[in-house]
């Protein structure tokens, strides 16, 4: 059959249903709302936004988003258009009127003859048929299981979980050393890969007490679903038991303190360098669901942390996403099983835009592939082209973290001043790039509209 069906009515969802049904493909959408719910949506329209309503920076010369913007508006997008319908002042940014936003969404997508919304939740992945996987960070339980069968269980996060970041420069080095656990590593970057903070027992007693007592965060009702192995917040293992820590990411083995060579230390919170300068290191294992103050409070009680600045505060929320780096080809199908697309969240995309995009770009694949038309991915130079060439093959499989859109993604432009002063320029030479490049692959493709 030459019916396109697609999971899961949110941004990524509906635009694919757009772009295929308005190139003359014959669309079922299924969305499970509002007969199943999510923690966070509070609506049964197709596109809800879960959370702030801003679309983000809507420049489309100096930023990667707002690009984005662009190239969806140049390929007719309907998660741009009722954007823009929709529009509330906000400075540069495109913030939108959430709910008609929504409901506009709904109503082009129910009034297209093309488009049958089908509502129901998707429990098991299908075998047959065109399919479009779109269920995003809230994946239903059943469905998420599903493809974590098909995938493998590794293959499959259900969190992001963030551990703090701290600035180097911020680190007290008379206290902290530089090593990796048994001197792995050989090259320069491998041994300063790790930085260690030591703790004697009556410090580590009072660590545990002041995670134990910190303000927390609860998980939303129905957000840890079942789902809660492999990144516990610390505070969870330290109710788990005292010792438990310093059995997991505070242990202290493989490790001398070249400050005190004959004193052992009873824990050791460890940070990994989180960039090439080697300017940011991050607390290994140390997701937390504590309040913003408290857990700057409790991490400087780390000896050699006394005066740490953050870059960034540890968090953990719901996010169900695959490693796509190692299960999607560059037409965004599954490997093994080439009849499903997954696209959006789910894809290791993040944020309404991005997930919007690449279900205009699988809306667009699939209806090439039905259509029995070569489709190549959308050029690295433009804003699309650049995330999809990222989570389908260019970010380090291993490592996978959801991304958000950003010229960091893009290949250079050759010939042009780098660093801080020749940014303006750089950003203009990229936009204009992308810009004549996305134009002339949507002209390439020449589905008839
Ligand atoms: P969604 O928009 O979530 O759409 C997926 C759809 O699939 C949903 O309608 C769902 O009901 C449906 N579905 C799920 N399982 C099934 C099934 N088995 N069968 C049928 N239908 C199913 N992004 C931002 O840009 N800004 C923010 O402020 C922001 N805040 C967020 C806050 C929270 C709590 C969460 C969870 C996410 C937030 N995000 C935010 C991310 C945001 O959700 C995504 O960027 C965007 O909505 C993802 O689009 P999507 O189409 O991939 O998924």
């Amino acid at each position: 059959t030459q019916t396109l069906h697609i999971v899961g009515g949110g941004m990524a969802g509906s635009e694919a249903a757009w772009q295929a049904a308005n190139a003359g493909i014959d669309v079922v959408l299924h969305e499970m709302r509002p007969e199943v719910g999510t923690f966070a949506h509070q609506t049964g329209l197709l596109g809800e936004m879960v959370c702030s309503n801003s679309f983000r920076s809507d420049d489309d010369e100096q930023n990667a988003v707002g690009l984005l913007h662009w190239e969806m508006r140049a390929a007719n997008g309907l998660v741009m258009s009722c954007g823009d319908k929709h529009k509330l002042p906000a400075g540069g940014a495109l913030a939108v009127d959430r709910d008609p936003f929504a409901q506009s969404v709904t109503d082009a997508l129910m009034a297209h003859p093309n488009v049958r919304v089908e509502y129901g939740e998707i429990t098991d992945l299908p075998t047959e048929g065109h399919w479009i996987i779109a269920t995003g960070p809230l994946t239903s339980g059943k469905l998420a299981q599903a493809i974590a069968q098909r995938t493998g269980a590794e293959a499959l996060a259900f969190f992001d979980a963030i551990a703090p970041i701290v600035y180097f420069d911020s680190i007290d080095m008379s206290k902290a050393w530089m090593q990796s656990r048994y001197d792995k590593g050989e090259t320069e970057e491998e041994r300063t890969a790790y930085l260690n903070c030591p703790m004697d027992r009556d410090q580590y007693e009072a660590f545990i007490d002041a995670l134990l007592a910190a303000e927390k965060t609860e998980f939303r009702e129905g957000e840890t679903a079942g789902y809660f192995d492999g990144c516990l917040p610390i505070e969870v293992m330290a109710e788990r038991g005292r010792e438990t820590l310093r059995h997991g990411p505070m242990k202290p083995v493989g490790l001398t303190n070249p400050h005190q060579p004959d004193v052992k230390a009873h824990a050791v919170v460890q940070l990994r360098r989180d960039n090439k300068l080697g300017t940011l290191y991050n607390i290994v294992g140390f997701q937390t669901k504590m309040k913003y103050g408290a857990q700057t409070s409790v991490f400087k009680m780390i000896p050699g942390l006394e005066n740490a600045s953050f870059a960034r505060l540890g968090g953990i929320h719901r996010n169900s996403f695959i490693n796509s780096p190692t299960l999607l080809d560059d037409q965004m199908r599954l490997r093994t099983q080439p009849n499903l697309r997954f696209a959006g969240q789910i894809t290791g995309v993040e944020g309404y835009v991005e997930s919007a995009a690449m279900g205009l770009l699988a809306g667009r694949m699939a209806t090439a592939e039905i259509l029995g038309r070569d489709i190549a991915p959308p050029p690295a130079t433009t804003a699309m082209g650049a995330l999809v060439t990222h989570i389908t093959g260019g970010a380090e499989a291993k490592t996978f973290q959801p991304m958000n859109v950003n010229f960091g993604l893009f290949p250079p432009v050759e010939g042009l001043r780098s660093g801080r002063r020749g940014r303006k320029d750089r950003y203009k030479a990229y936009t204009d790039r992308a810009k004549v490049d996305w134009q002339g692959w949507l002209d390439s493709m020449a589905v008839p509209a």
